[in-house]
């Protein structure tokens, strides 16, 4: 058999290819808007950083890091995830004294051992922001905006904003303690891989979605009941900001984050249509992690969501994203001096920008205008002994079916008239 992507990869082909340059376009656009630039870190870093960065007792850490050795007996590991990196270069660039809030932005492959299914990968892609430099929930409210802002302003609908807050060092501990007591006294009734982890991450367990568990983590105490006055000041402040930006959100006590490194703010944007996998968005603060990566103590917040499920969320609620036209002209050439003049003529084409291409193969007229027809050309450009004899060419509109004979001369004028006229969406 001949060879295939590996499990939980696949091909982004050209037929869908449209879907992801659109997305791609209104990530750009709109962190741009809110003022975020663009930062770019290698695929693989060492593996460290996510060890220390993401927390070595996370699922991502613990069982889905896809870490090797290179030639020099580094350990490597590819990036399961953004931030981590993105604190690093931060650190190691010195861009965290650069600007008192700084807000950078990032679109790149992530990889994660998992188990694949619809929606989720073994590569997935994501775009994220970190804003570095405020713990003021000022931030926290722009960044849950701006993520609401993204993704309605992609067409996606029926979106659920919730929040949460985790507390701080003041009052996770604490709370951490009661949860792990209650969750000890209900381990006969929960599912096994809850079981296996509630030890080392017991708040994972507030967001496992077996039936099960989920019956009896209704009762259990929640970060809200139990933040300390600070956590509790800030997270009514994200509340008040929302409102005043007409954020429409909910509060969840389940939304938890499976990272270590967030404080206080979680938040979460779902959409529906999309089954299990129905969470597009996950963010949230992380006051001590460019401290724990070696930085100075620095306040962030930040969200990533994953392209694929977005697209697919896109899909599934029937945005409708039309396939831009790929060729404005096709040229059809009849015998080797037709070729000629048609090489010529779509390099004067193309030089004005005009999407252009032709037959190399030397075919019959009825075969080319099939490859037209394919490949979805707006206009056909003829050209056979007769029109070279003349200096013409016939240009057909491939929707309508109408064509002309026209001079050669006034090609050109004739051809960007037309398409500028009723441009491709
Ligand atoms: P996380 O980094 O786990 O907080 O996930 C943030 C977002 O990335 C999620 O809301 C998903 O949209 C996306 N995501 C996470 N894991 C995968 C995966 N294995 N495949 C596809 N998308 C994913």
């Amino acid at each position: 058999m001949s060879i295939q992507t590996p499990k939980g990869t696949r091909d982004i082909l050209p037929s869908e290819i449209h879907l992801w340059h659109f997305v791609e376009s209104k990530v750009q656009e709109i962190f741009e808007v809110f003022g975020y630039h663009e930062i770019r870190t290698p695929i693989f870093e060492h593996t460290e950083l996510f060890v220390r960065g993401v927390g070595d007792t996370t699922d991502i850490v613990e069982k889905e890091m896809y870490t090797f050795a290179d030639k020099g007996g580094r350990s490597l590991s590819l990036r399961p995830e953004g931030t981590a990196s993105i604190v690093r270069a931060c650190i190691q660039n010195r861009l965290l004294d650069t600007l008192p809030v700084l807000k950078l932005y990032y679109t790149g492959q992530m990889f994660r051992y998992e188990r694949p299914q619809a929606g989720r990968y073994r590569e997935f892609w994501q775009a994220g922001v970190e804003a570095f430099g405020s713990a003021n929930p000022l931030l926290d409210a722009e960044v849950i905006d701006l993520a609401y802002e993204l993704l309605a302003d992609l067409g996606l609908k029926q979106l659920s904003v919730q929040i949460n807050s985790l507390g701080d060092d003041a009052c996770r501990p604490a709370y951490t303690r009661k949860l792990l007591e209650y969750i000890e006294r209900h381990l006969d009734d929960l599912c096994g891989k809850c079981v296996g982890r509630y030890e080392r991450n017991p708040l994972r367990v507030l967001d496992c979605k077996e039936a099960e568990c989920r019956t009896i983590m209704v009762d259990a105490p929640k970060s809200l009941d139990h933040l300390c006055e600070d956590c509790q000041q800030h997270f009514e402040q994200v509340q008040h900001f929302l409102n005043d930006l007409e954020v429409d959100y909910a509060v969840n006590p389940y939304v938890v984050r499976g990272l270590d490194y967030y404080t206080r703010t979680a938040f979460a944007v779902v959409a529906s249509g999309l089954g299990a996998q129905d969470e597009v968005l996950g963010g949230g603060r992380y006051d001590k992690l460019v401290e724990s990566l070696g930085g100075k103590p620095t306040p962030g917040v930040g969200f990533a969501f994953g392209l694929d499920r977005l697209i697919l969320a896109l899909e599934a609620q029937g945005v409708d994203l039309l396939e831009p036209h790929p060729c404005d002209v096709y040229i059809a050439a009849i015998g080797t001096e037709a070729e000629k003049v048609a090489l010529k003529l779509s390099h004067t084409l193309r030089q004005q920008r005009i999407k252009t291409d032709m037959e190399f193969a030397g075919r019959s007229l009825r075969a080319q205008m099939k490859t037209a027809n394919k490949i979805h050309a707006r206009y056909t450009i003829l050209l056979g002994d007769n029109e070279l004899a003349r200096n013409t060419v016939v240009l057909r509109n491939m929707q309508s079916g109408d064509q002309s004979e026209i001079s050669q001369m006034e090609l050109m004028e004739t051809l960007l008239e037309k398409l500028n006229c009723c441009s491709s969406p």
